[in-house]
Parts: C-alpha cells; structure tokens; sequence
C-alpha cells in the first residue's frame, strides 16, 4: 500500500496509482480552452461513449459539474426538485442559489435513497404567477447520506418518465455512478440512460487526483462549457489530469466490485463489535453506523485512538460514522480497521 495508514474518511483520499502516474507525466497535451488538448479530448470522448451520450466536458470538480448542470437547465427563480439529503442541496455551499439564482424544492429522500414518486409529482408547481417555474428534477446515485444506497434502473426509468410528462429536465448527481452500476450489476448506459445529464467523479473511487466529467447531449455539453468558463473551470494543458481519468475509465470502472466486496467484509467485522449500531447491509462502497448509548467516549476520542492504531476515519453526524473502502484499502486493511475498532471499543 502507498501509506501507512488505512485510510476509511472517504474514497476522495484515493492517490493516484504508479500507472496514472506515467500517463500523466507522459501525457500529450494542449490549451484545452482552444479544443487542442488531445488527451482532455479522448478523455471527453471515452466519458460520453461509455455513458451512451453525445458529449462530456472535463471539469475540476464534481461541484463545479453539478453546478454547470443545474446553471444550463435553469434560469433565475427556477425551481429544482431534489432530495433533502442529496449532495447538491446540503453539500455545495448553496451554489445553486448564490450563483444562479435557482431556487431548490427538497422533498425527503426515503431510506432507500429515493425521492417517492408521488413527492416529486407534488412538488410541480403548477402554472400559477405566485409561484415559481419548476424546470428540473435532481436524484443522487449512489445517494451518499442514505448509506451508499445504489438506485435501480427501474426507479431511474420512473423518475426520467415523471419529468418527461411534466416537461422537466433530468439531472443525475452520479458522483459515484460506476458504483451504482456496479452494484446493481447492471450496464452503467442503462443507468443514465433517462436523465439529460450525469455528472461523475473520476476522483473518488474511481481513484484519479483530480476532476470530474459532465455528460449529455451536444448543445447541453456546449451550453456547460462556456458556462465552465465564466465559472474560471476553463484549464489549459489539462491533459496531464486526464491522462489518469483515461485510467480511472479504462481499468478503475471494472475493480469496483471488490471495494463493495470490502464494504460487506467490513460490516460483518464490525457487527461482532460491542456498542456498534450498525443498520442495512452495504450496497456500495460505505459502512455507516451509529454508537450505541452505552459507548462513553466521544466522536474524536474514538477517530484518535484509531489513529494510534493505523486507521483513519471520521464521523457523519453526531454519534454516526462513515467508512469508505476503495482502491488502496486490500483485505488486511480490512481486518486492521476491524481490529483497531474492537480495541478501542472494548
Ligand atoms: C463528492 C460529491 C460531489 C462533489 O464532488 P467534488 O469533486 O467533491 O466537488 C457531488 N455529489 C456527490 C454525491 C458527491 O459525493
């Protein structure tokens, strides 16, 4: 492993492997803003192949690409339904409504990660001066704060149907998409295939340093660009940073399956531990679980005697944590983290 430590706060700490590394460094480059990076141009090609879509776009960030989404569907006072759990209305900083004016209508996201149905239909508004347009529907999959939970291709279908009746746009803050697919072990095109556009993260599990893609059709992927742009996401020889998302796609969307794998290994270890709560099953790459009343330290005593013990992780919420497993986490990581919790539990 490339650290010492076994390192659970999330898959965003993933650096990058010795093989993204010689691709960067060997990487063909260009000034993106003038089209002529070849290697942001395969990388924006591969993206939109492989999700079944016209075009993508090469952004810094995952923020910055739900953003550009949520900016090129809506106008000022528009309304977006999304979930009260999801990324985009607890975890960017108000973006959509500092910098765009956009207005967001959350309704509950069920355990399951879901918006219900009937809550998205409710929450049109209808045609009514008082109030304001709606013009996009936003679901999150895998939705982090619901456990990780992967959303089938059924309820995608659904939700990509409501919107289409109601003359809505529908957007996927699919951070962690390869992951859904891979846990519904279902063909990632199926799984975009209702929403206008997706976002993903090549820098999670997916194990890049850096960026995000943006994906839909041609005039949207154009619309997002010049938006990129003004937003000052427009780089200039970015191809060393995606020479490791062509890496990420080529040989990183295939490994998910064994960091979900050590998601479970992971939860069966910790049920055996005393003053743990741990709820549902994994169904991607995160454990969460909550501390039982009876456990008397504190979030940060217990995230500081893991450190002494070789592991790294970080609480959610109050009395809650997150683990994530990914690339550099292998099943000795595994037992270590197990280990390290039933002797600072014990
Ligand atoms: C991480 C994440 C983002 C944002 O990506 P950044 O690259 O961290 O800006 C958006 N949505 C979800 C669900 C995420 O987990």
């Amino acid at each position: 492993m490339n650290n010492e430590y076994v390192d659970l706060r999330s898959d965003t700490v993933t650096k990058p492997t010795p093989e993204m590394r010689e691709a960067m460094a060997e990487a063909e480059v260009g000034d993106d803003v003038y089209g002529d990076d070849p290697t942001v141009n395969r990388l924006e090609e591969k993206a939109a192949e492989m999700l079944g879509k016209e075009a993508a776009l090469f952004v810094p960030s995952g923020t910055m690409g739900n953003l550009l989404a949520l900016l090129a569907h809506c106008s000022r006072g528009e309304e977006v339904i999304c979930g009260d759990k999801s990324h985009i209305y607890v975890n960017e900083a108000g973006g959509m409504a500092a910098l765009g004016g956009i207005y967001p209508h959350p309704v509950p996201n069920q355990k399951d990660g879901t918006l219900q149905l009937e809550d998205i239909r409710a929450s049109i508004q209808p045609d009514d001066s008082h109030r304001a347009i709606t013009r996009l529907v936003c679901i999150e999959n895998t939705q982090n704060m619901c456990g990780g939970a992967a959303l089938s291709v059924e309820y995608t279908k659904q939700v990509g149907h409501l919107a289409q009746e109601n003359n809505l746009k529908f957007h996927m803050d699919g951070a962690r998409i390869f992951n859904a697919a891979a846990a519904l072990d279902v063909d990632i095109k199926e799984l975009v295939a209702p929403a206008d556009s997706i976002m993903f993260c090549l820098s999670k599990g997916l194990v890049a340093p850096v960026g995000s893609m943006l994906v839909g059709d041609g005039a949207f992927t154009e619309k997002a660009r010049r938006l990129r742009k003004m937003l000052g996401g427009g780089m200039r020889q970015a191809g060393v940073l995606a020479a490791a998302g062509l890496v990420s796609l080529e040989k990183m969307t295939v490994r998910l399956k064994q960091d979900h794998a050590r998601a479970m290994s992971l939860y069966e270890a910790l049920k055996q531990v005393s003053g743990l709560r741990l709820e549902a099953q994994p169904s991607s790459n995160m454990v969460y679980f909550r501390l039982d009343d009876s456990v008397a330290l504190t979030e940060d005593q217990i995230i500081a005697q893991m450190k002494k013990r070789g592991v790294l992780v970080d609480w959610s919420a109050p009395r809650e944590f997150r683990l994530v497993t990914h690339y550099w986490v292998d099943d000795a990581g595994v037992g270590k983290a197990a280990r390290a919790f039933k002797e600072t539990l014990g």
